[in-house]
């Protein structure tokens, strides 16, 4: 059985040192082992972005893409290969802004797979310009003057789109961070995580501390139900979207696949048609 450093490669990451991004990768790692994956069952798929580089520094399949279609090629690998564990990963201009269009459709398509999000608030690679996650009055050089548009709530955005799995979680820490991916590995349809995780280099407001001092643990919440839409709702507003934890979970719905999958079975038995499982699977 796969161990967490099987799934370490010798790539030594070009993230600049405290990027938050080293917190998703070492906590990825660990999740797929905890939840008994080996690196040849799993499949990692990024857009561009610093983040876009973490499919080159985890032992498993990896996939660096275009910008903002990093969803388009992990569905179709879980489509072509129900076998495979895959994670679809970006930051938030790479998956809240080019690729938007997919992030709502692949959140509502429900297909099994687990799609991270590194939201810094800013475009980190090329070197500080505001993104659709930053605040209103946010300086950048593509904003000298501040923002004047209202940041997208990324949680909110899942939840209306249909989201099966939600949840969202900050780079330090570590525990749940690991917690919330497993948990999403587990799910099964589409999980939607959105990490916090601090540009060191650009972003001087959206801090490792300004996060501490604003993040909400779930845990904090007395009799909070994972299962009420409403409840996530009303409690993410009430937070400003800092809410961390698992925040909805519909354990009932049916995957992409297992619908597309039963209602080929269930045409072949109204038929009274038997294939070989080869044969199925080319149908
Ligand atoms: Fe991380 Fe920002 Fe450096 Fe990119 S520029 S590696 S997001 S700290
Ligand atoms: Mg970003």
């Amino acid at each position: 059985m796969a161990t967490l450093k099987d799934f370490r490669n010798n790539v030594k990451p070009n993230w600049c040192p405290g990027c938050g991004d080293f917190s998703v990768q070492a906590s990825i790692q660990r999740a797929a082992a905890n939840v008994g994956l080996e690196p040849e069952n799993l499949a990692i798929v990024s857009g561009i972005g610093c983040s876009g580089r973490i499919s080159g520094y985890i032992n498993c399949y990896g996939f660096h893409g275009v910008h903002g279609r990093s969803l388009p090629i992990a569905q179709g690998l879980k489509m072509a290969n129900r076998e495979l564990t895959v994670i679809a990963s970006g930051g938030d201009g790479d998956g809240f802004a080019i690729g938007m269009g997919h992030t709502v459709h692949a959140i509502r398509r429900n297909i099994d797979m687990t799609y991270i999000v590194m939201d810094n608030q800013i475009y980190g690679l090329t070197k500080g310009q505001t993104s659709p996650r930053s605040a209103e009055g946010f300086k950048t050089k593509s904003t000298p003057q501040g923002s004047i548009e209202s940041a997208l709530s990324p949680i909110e955005m899942a939840l209306a789109s249909g989201a099966t799995f939600v949840a969202q979680s900050f780079s330090s820490n570590l525990k749940q961070l690991t917690a919330v991916i497993e948990a999403g590995l587990q799910h099964k349809g589409f999980s939607f995580i959105n990490v916090f995780s601090p540009c060191v280099t650009f972003n001087k407001i959206n801090t490792y501390d300004w996060f501490k001092e604003n993040v909400v643990d779930l845990e904090e919440i007395p009799d909070y139900d994972p299962t009420n839409r409403v409840m996530a709702m009303t409690k993410l507003m009430e937070t400003n979207g800092m809410l961390t934890g698992i925040i909805y979970q519909d354990k009932t719905k049916k995957s992409y696949e297992d619908l597309v999958y039963g209602f080929k079975e269930e045409g072949l038995a109204k038929q009274n048609i038997q294939l070989t499982e080869a044969e199925f699977e080319k149908l």
